[in-house]
């Protein structure tokens, strides 16, 4: 059974009396600790398998290759510049001192891609569910970019704009990322590549939506439980719920005249209340007509960020907390990170309510 997985989510339904069978026999352990055991073929009819077979891997997650082929977004959507080449030339070149400050216009145009991002990332959420593909997910996430219909009825009315909602989908070839989102399940950090591996009841997956619209990029993740098994599991729960909270602690904080580096100090105080560990690789950072501008926001407390929040600024926080040792490990794709000690880590950089809030400073 060693290195073999489900292809599809036809393949796990058809065959999930005989996994959970074999599962009973062999070792009485918990089916959320084992990934996939059924060989099958996919709908190409190409055999899925774990490219890096002879890497270590810190958990039970594996990669299920092969990646679906790259997807192609309209010309008819303005591309952001690393769209050809990979590369993301303008952001390379910019100042890290200078924070930009948008004018009336340019935070509209923010309100504007953030709103949109949101619709995408709830239509990507309301598919996860126990035997689909991240790959699945994935497809979900470039077709509402790319061809998702207007949302908005009154605007509708008022405006025949079939465009009005499109985006390109930031991730896509950004530093040769070969996907539009990022799906980061259990002991996976952050900027996992979606693939063939199917969701297991007893998940919890990371989403992580970025768009361009208008000129302007949007970044949020929320991470979620899949299935029942996983909402029973109090040390996901403990995780998930920590850093939902340590989230929104940070974002109060949000308002002209706000140290940059406050926010780190709220996120580690309550993630070490319930024995959680804060992420220090990753941090927040500036978004605007850049997908990853200044500033650099630490989600760790004693940090040296400098700089203060004032009006006009658009940024991210998504804090990342783990269960275990906060440091990760790369696979081979170098993207992948995942804890190195293979407890699971969970992400957010999105709040339900932060519309209506419009703390945006
Ligand atoms: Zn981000």
């Amino acid at each position: 059974m060693k290195d073999s997985y489900f292809c599809s989510q036809d393949c796990f339904k058809r065959n999930w009396n005989q996994h959970k069978a074999v599962h009973k026999q062999a070792t009485g352990k918990s089916l959320v600790s084992i990934d996939c055991t059924v060989v099958s073929n996919n709908i190409l009819g190409t055999r899925v398998h774990n490219p890096f077979p002879s890497y270590f891997f810190t958990g039970s997650v594996r990669p299920v290759y092969p990646l679906s082929p790259m997807r192609t977004v309209p010309k008819s959507i303005p591309h952001p510049d690393w769209s050809v080449t990979g590369i993301p030339k303008g952001e390379k070149r910019l100042n890290r001192a200078k924070i930009e400050i948008l004018d009336a216009k340019g935070q509209e145009a923010m309100r504007t891609v953030c709103r949109l991002a949101r619709e995408v990332l709830d239509v990507v959420a309301a598919e996860v569910r126990p035997g689909i593909t991240t790959d699945y997910l994935d497809e979900v996430c470039h077709k509402a970019c790319v061809d998702r219909k207007v949302f908005f009825p009154e605007v509708l009315c008022l405006l025949s704009l079939s465009n009005s909602v499109k985006s390109y989908p930031s991730p896509l070839n950004y530093n040769h990322f070969p996907k539009s989102l990022c799906t980061s399940p259990n002991e996976v950090v952050c900027h996992g590549i979606p693939d063939q591996r199917i969701l297991l009841d007893g998940d919890i997956v990371n989403l992580d939506i970025s768009i361009y619209h208008g000129g302007y990029h949007a970044d949020l993740n929320e991470t979620y439980y899949v299935g029942d098994r996983a909402l029973a599991d109090p040390d996901s729960v403990r995780v998930v719920e920590t850093t939902r909270e340590c989230l929104d602690k940070a974002i109060e904080l949000v308002k002209p005249g706000t140290l940059i580096r406050e926010f780190g100090v709220v996120i580690e105080k309550h993630a070490k209340s319930r024995n959680c560990a804060v992420v220090a690789t990753w941090g927040g950072h500036g978004i605007n007509t850049e997908f990853h501008p200044p500033p650099w926001i630490p989600h760790y407390a004693k940090n040296k960020a400098v700089g203060v929040c004032k009006p006009g600024m658009t940024f991210t926080i998504e804090p990342i907390l783990t269960l275990g040792k906060p440091r990760e490990v790369y696979w081979p794709d170098n993207w992948t990170n995942t804890t190195v000690d293979g407890k699971r880590t969970a992400q957010f950089g999105a709040r339900r309510d932060a519309l209506q809030d419009d703390t945006a400073i």
